[in-house]
């Protein structure tokens, strides 16, 4: 994949960056925002790396992820060239109402808006870590161990470690590269998927008895009083909607995790045919094909209803 020259250009011209990823940021997010942070700083650029949240104790074994900050005001000093990475629009990372003299968005969402001066957005890549990885390559920069760290760890992250539909031979071999710079594919697979601690696994249990099942679809939900019960946070749910899709007659998976006020985050999960960016965006949110996400308010039984209508009216839309 080229790396278009407006990017590139882009990146040469500016002397002062401020890399921000989505809300709630995961593994590709917080992958590609230290390893690009660190080939500009590699080529002698001052970098800024911003998410609105903290980085989840379960990627903290990424090397670099010390570089980001919550403190947006402080950093808008310096009048940075914003970088949207793994999102495209400024309320996904938590920016709405700031403004930038200009801005580059690097992502491959399903779910477009038209923000950015400089856009490269590729639905067709499995991750934005992949992205990076040519972008790195292209602006001439030695790949460092951390930056394939935290490169393989994205592409992992985003094609359920080589498992997903998106898992290509470019993909593949782009994680050769990377596993030749240095990434350990055992060492970052056990501590993505192998690191639970105790009070995490019992949040789990909790939530996964709630599964109910429904036309092929698998709900789950996560409430307050679980996180109170099991003293955990909503970062502990991490990788919770994946696991009702490994039963062989569920097609989508959807996990409500309770935000408080009546509010539910939905985490949808698909398996095969099933477009969950398409149901997201029905409810206000998006993301990709086979994971999306959406806010929504209610009771649980209202929120639960909606996503069941709103799947059948999809299927319903399709066949005629
Ligand atoms: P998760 O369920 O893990 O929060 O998110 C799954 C995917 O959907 C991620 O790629 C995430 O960026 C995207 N996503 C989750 N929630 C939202 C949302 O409210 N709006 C949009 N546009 N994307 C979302
Ligand atoms: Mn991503």
């Amino acid at each position: 994949m080229k790396t278009p020259g407006k990017v590139l250009s882009a990146f040469r011209r500016d002397a002062r960056f401020l890399i921000a990823t989505h809300i709630n940021p995961d593994g590709d997010a917080i992958g590609s925002s230290v390893a690009l942070a660190c080939a500009l700083e590699a080529i002698g650029k001052k970098v800024l790396v911003y998410d609105r949240d903290p980085v989840p104790k379960i990627y903290r074994f990424m090397p670099g992820h010390g570089k980001f900050r919550t403190d947006i005001r402080n950093m808008l000093k310096s009048d940075p060239v914003l970088v949207l990475l793994d999102c495209n629009a400024p309320d996904r990372a938590g920016l709405e109402g700031f403004s930038f003299r200009s801005s580059i968005v690097i992502d491959h969402h399903e779910t477009e808006s038209d923000f950015g001066d400089i856009r490269w957005i590729r639905k067709d890549a499995a991750a934005t870590g992949l992205l990076i990885h040519y972008l790195i390559k292209a602006l001439g920069v030695a790949l460092t161990r951390d930056m394939a760290e935290n490169l393989y760890t994205a592409i992992s992250v985003d094609t359920g470690t080589f498992r997903y539909s998106n898992t290509t031979a470019g993909v593949l071999t782009a994680s050769a590269e990377l596993v030749k710079a240095g990434a350990e594919p055992n060492v970052i697979a056990e501590s993505l998927y192998e690191t639970w601690d105790y009070k995490r696994f019992r949040l789990f249990l909790l939530s996964m008895n709630t599964l109910e099942k429904k036309n092929g679809i698998a709900i789950t939900r996560v409430t307050r009083e679980m996180f109170r019960k099991t003293g955990t946070k909503p970062e502990d749910t991490e990788q919770f909607s994946n696991f009702p899709r490994k039963i062989d007659s569920v097609k989508m998976s959807a996990m409500f995790r309770e935000l408080g006020g009546n509010q539910w985050k939905a985490s949808l999960r698909a398996k095969g045919a099933v477009n969950v960016a398409a149901i997201a965006e029905t409810f206000g949110g998006g993301g990709h094909r086979n994971a999306a996400g959406y806010k929504t308010e209610g009771d649980f039984a209202c929120v639960r209803r909606a996503l069941l209508q709103a799947v059948r009216k999809l299927e319903g839309d399709k066949k005629t």
